[in-house]
C-alpha cells in the first residue's frame, strides 16, 4: 500500500502549504496596519480641515502686520517732518491731521493683527494636537510595514521549500495515482485528497450518506473512492 502512504504525504504537504499561505496572507500585523491606516487617514483629514480654516486667518494676520508696519513708517516720517517743519500754519495743520489719521489706521491694523492671533490660537492648538496624536501612529506604521515585509519574506521562503519537497513527493507517486490526485486537486482546490472524520469528508466537511460511509468502510485494500461531494480522494 505504498501509494496510500505517498498519497497521504502529498495531501498533508498540500494542506501544509495552504496553511502557510493563509498565515502569510492573514498576518495579525496586516489587520493592525489596516486599522492604523484608517485612523491616520481620519487624523489627516482633520488636520487638513484645521489647516484650511487657519489659512485665511493667517493671511489676514500677515497682511494686517504688513499694513501696521508700513503705516508706522509713515507715522515716523510725518513726525520727523513736523519736527523740522518751517511751513505755514495751514501746512502744519494738514500734516497734523494726516498724522492723526495714520495713527488711527495703525491702531486699527494692530487690532486686526491681535484679533487674527486670538482666532488662530485654538486652530493652531488643534493642529498641534492632531500632529502629536499622529506621531506615534506614523512610527508604528513604519515599524509594522518593516515587520510585515520581513515576515512575508520568511514565509515565502518556507512556501518555496515546501513546494520543492511537495514536488519530490509527487514525483515519487505512481503516475496513475498522481493524475487522479491532481485532477481532484484542480477540481476541489487546496488538496486532492481528504480523510473521513466522524462520518464527514474533512475536505468539504459534508457528511457521507450512510450508504457511502458503508462503502468507504468496506473498500478492498488499496482501493480509493472519491468524496461524492467534492471529488477528493478519500484516504483510509
Ligand atoms: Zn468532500
Amino acid at each position: 500500500m505504498e501509494h496510500l502512504e505517498n498519497l497521504r504525504a502529498l495531501n498533508d504537504a498540500d494542506r501544509w502549504i495552504e496553511r502557510v499561505i493563509a498565515q502569510r496572507d492573514h498576518l495579525p500585523e496586516l489587520g493592525e496596519l489596516a486599522t492604523l491606516e484608517t485612523e491616520l487617514r481620519s487624523l489627516l483629514a482633520a488636520l487638513h480641515e484645521a489647516q484650511h480654516a487657519a489659512e485665511p486667518l493667517r493671511q489676514a494676520y500677515f497682511s494686517a502686520q504688513e499694513s501696521a508696519r508700513k503705516l508706522s513708517v509713515r507715522v515716523k516720517d510725518l513726525e520727523g517732518a513736523l519736527a523740522s517743519s518751517t511751513g505755514s500754519g495751514r501746512e502744519l495743520g494738514a500734516m497734523h491731521h494726516e498724522l492723526e489719521q495714520v495713527r488711527e489706521r495703525v491702531a486699527a491694523a494692530e487690532d486686526e493683527e491681535l484679533n487674527c492671533l486670538v482666532a488662530l490660537e485654538p486652530l493652531d492648538e488643534t493642529i498641534a494636537a492632531i500632529k502629536e496624536r499622529a506621531q506615534p501612529g506614523v512610527e508604528r506604521r513604519t515599524q509594522l510595514q518593516g515587520e510585515i515585509t520581513q515576515l512575508r519574506a520568511t514565509l515565502d521562503e518556507e512556501i518555496l521549500a515546501l513546494r520543492e519537497s511537495r514536488a519530490a513527493l509527487a514525483q515519487g507517486l505512481d503516475p496513475q495515482w498522481r493524475q487522479r490526485y491532481d485532477a481532484a486537486l484542480t477540481r476541489a482546490g487546496i488538496s486532492g485528497a481528504a480523510y473521513v472524520d466522524a462520518g464527514r469528508c474533512d475536505g468539504c466537511r459534508i457528511a457521507l450518506s450512510p450508504l457511502d460511509l458503508d462503502r468507504f468502510r468496506h473498500l478492498e485494500a488499496g482501493v480509493v473512492m472519491d468524496c461524492p461531494e467534492c471529488g477528493r480522494m478519500l484516504l483510509p
